[in-house]
């Protein structure tokens, strides 16, 4: 029993020296995801316009539309709002990327979410857009 089990581990070994290990050295050498892969979410703040579509579209209470100020459309003068996102609660379910008819979001690559202070991931990117 015992001679197996060390045979077992030598034929391992040796296939370990022939092709390399099968874990990666994460996080030594950067680690990639599949093509499909949902991970961190961003935003275009140039393409955002603020409608509000994705707030009202998301499961998960991840956004909050900011004022940033008033607008003119026409004789009216309304909000200018724009979103914050707490990447800390997203699901990444894509619901608000599918939702943008601007085509603001994308669900990206990036899947290093663990933080020790959670407000570090507020999304305030769109609110620095100066029209
Ligand atoms: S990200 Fe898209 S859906 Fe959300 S407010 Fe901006 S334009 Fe509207
Ligand atoms: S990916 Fe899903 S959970 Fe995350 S902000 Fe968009 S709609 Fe909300």
């Amino acid at each position: 029993m015992a001679g197996r089990r060390v045979g077992k581990a030598l034929s391992e070994m040796v296939r370990t020296v022939r092709e390399g290990p099968v874990t990666v050295r994460y996080p030594f050498e950067p680690a990639s995801v599949s093509e499909r892969f949902r991970g961190k979410l961003d935003i275009d703040p140039a393409k955002c316009t603020g409608c509000g579509v994705c707030r009202n579209s998301c499961p998960a209470g991840v956004i909050e539309m900011v004022t940033i100020g008033k607008r003119k459309i026409g004789d009216r003068e309304i909000e200018n709002r724009r979103p914050v996102f707490d990447l800390y609660t997203c699901i990444s379910c894509g619901q608000c990327v599918d939702d943008c008819r601007f085509g603001a979001l994308e669900l990206t690559g990036g899947f290093e979410l663990a933080v020790f202070d959670k407000k570090s991931l507020v999304m305030k990117k769109a609110l620095k857009v100066v029209e």
